[in-house]
């Protein structure tokens, strides 16, 4: 059975949907993307959305009582709605825009942080966290003094629950963790870290990027306090991403950064400000990729995303198996029988993966290599880098091939 045949999703109907995807490398190779972990590609009904945008009522928000930015403010601030639908939050002032999700994670830490974080407290986070979640931590913990523990990963890609459970306590404020890992493709148990958070009254934040996109997220199941995810990586645009904060959270956090936009009233001497989330957009926002993240969220449901996560589950293993079946291979992250993210980390013997990810280019199968933004996790499993393939809506098994394929022409040029 191939991809296209397994039953979830139209695939071949999907590809025509994403213009980039009939593209060649070099004039005639064809391009096979899996690099969906750092960036998916964008669909047809996206960019029209955004086309609409700057062809028809191309104007700023909030600020005019003329018509096109009666119109941009209203599609803007629909696209909150849009996105709270998505992710099961209650309403748009739950709905944070921020620029992508290292930006809703600094303003979590700048903006909470600062707040409620002192010489006695500590925030717990991963050792497979990504470096959006690690830096603003670890720089927040330096400027007020609180204590950052990390729970580890043990041998088989899973955070050591055991441990996670000493590590959380009475001084712990807040979790961050990653809902699964862009790594080691680890689907973390959020809701059950949430509950351990919330037994010492902390608060817990999900770096969802690698989540959302690709499997049904309610943050109101999950009973997160924060959730973070970026627009680029669920088909919709750079330039955007969402903070989801409980409405009590966000109405009691001090604004993150301030100017036009964010304020009730301004007098010489200081200033009030608006409401939630308003006031934590300062400045004119991201209108055009909001309004296109939006379009995403309706793209997405339109194919749902049961059947999203089927069909990368289904590509997935196909790649876990044929790269884990190889001896010079060794793959990193959950067993090839365990749930994981849409993606496969691996080292290839002999061949380094930035050697790999170029000779990879030149057969037209994109892939990313390096340490994917987690050094700390890499220096714990003692490699400097790895090679990774991630699928997303628009994958096929017959891609796979490919970069197993390509996999055979590095050794054969290294040996
Ligand atoms: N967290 C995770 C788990 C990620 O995979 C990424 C993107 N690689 C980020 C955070 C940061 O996303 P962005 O660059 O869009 O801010």
């Amino acid at each position: 059975m191939t991809a296209t045949e397994h039953a979830s999703l139209d695939v071949e109907a999907i590809r025509e949907e994403f213009p980039i995807l009939s593209r060649t490398i070099d004039d005639e190779t064809p391009l096979i993307y899996l690099d969906n972990a750092a960036t998916t590609q964008t669909p047809e009904p996206v960019i029209r959305a955004m086309n609409e945008f700057y062809h028809e009522y191309n104007a700023n928000v909030h600020r005019g009582i003329h018509q096109l930015s009666m119109e941009a403010s209203i599609e803007y601030e629909e696209a909150h709605d849009r996105l709270a639908r998505f992710i099961g939050a209650s309403d748009r002032e739950e709905i944070v825009f921020t620029k992508n999700t290292t930006e809703a994670m600094n303003l979590v830490a700048q903006a909470w942080g600062r707040a409620n974080l002192d010489a006695d407290s500590a925030v717990v986070l991963t050792e497979m966290d990504h470096h959006a979640s690690l830096v603003p931590f670890t720089q927040v913990a330096e400027w007020t003094g609180a204590e950052v523990r990390h729970i580890p990963v043990d041998e088989t890609g899973h955070l050591d629950l055991e441990r996670a459970a000493e590590l959380v306590d009475d001084d712990v404020e807040l979790l961050s963790i990653p809902h699964v890992s862009n790594t080691l493709g680890t689907v973390n148990p959020l809701g059950e870290l949430a509950d351990l958070a919330h037994e010492h009254d902390a608060l817990i934040l999900g770096d969802g990027a690698q989540a959302v996109p690709s499997r049904p997220v309610d943050v109101k199941a999950l009973d997160v306090d924060f959730y973070a995810f970026s627009g680029h990586k669920m088909a919709g645009p750079t330039g955007i991403g969402v903070l989801y904060g409980r409405a009590d959270l966000l109405e009691s956090m001090p604004p993150f950064q301030f100017g036009g936009g964010m304020i009730e009233r301004v007098t010489l001497d200081g200033a009030t400000w608006a409401d939630v989330p308003w006031k934590f957009e300062a400045g004119t926002p991201p209108i055009a990729e909001g309004i296109g993240l939006a379009a995403a969220a309706d793209y997405l449901d339109s194919l749902g995303m049961e059947a999203i996560e089927a069909h990368e589950a289904w590509v997935t293993e196909y790649a876990h198996e044929r790269l884990a079946e190889r001896p010079d291979v060794t793959v990193v992250g959950p067993p090839v029988d365990e749930e994981r993210g849409s993606l496969v980390s691996f080292t290839l013997d002999g061949v380094h993966p930035h050697d790999l990810s170029s000779i990879l280019n030149e057969t037209g199968v994109a892939v990313r290599a390096g340490d994917h933004c987690t050094q700390p996790l890499h220096d714990a499993l003692d490699v400097s880098a790895t090679t990774r393939a991630s699928f997303y809506v628009y994958n096929t098994t017959a891609e796979v091939d490919a970069l197993l394929e390509g996999l055979d022409v590095a050794k054969e040029l290294f040996d």
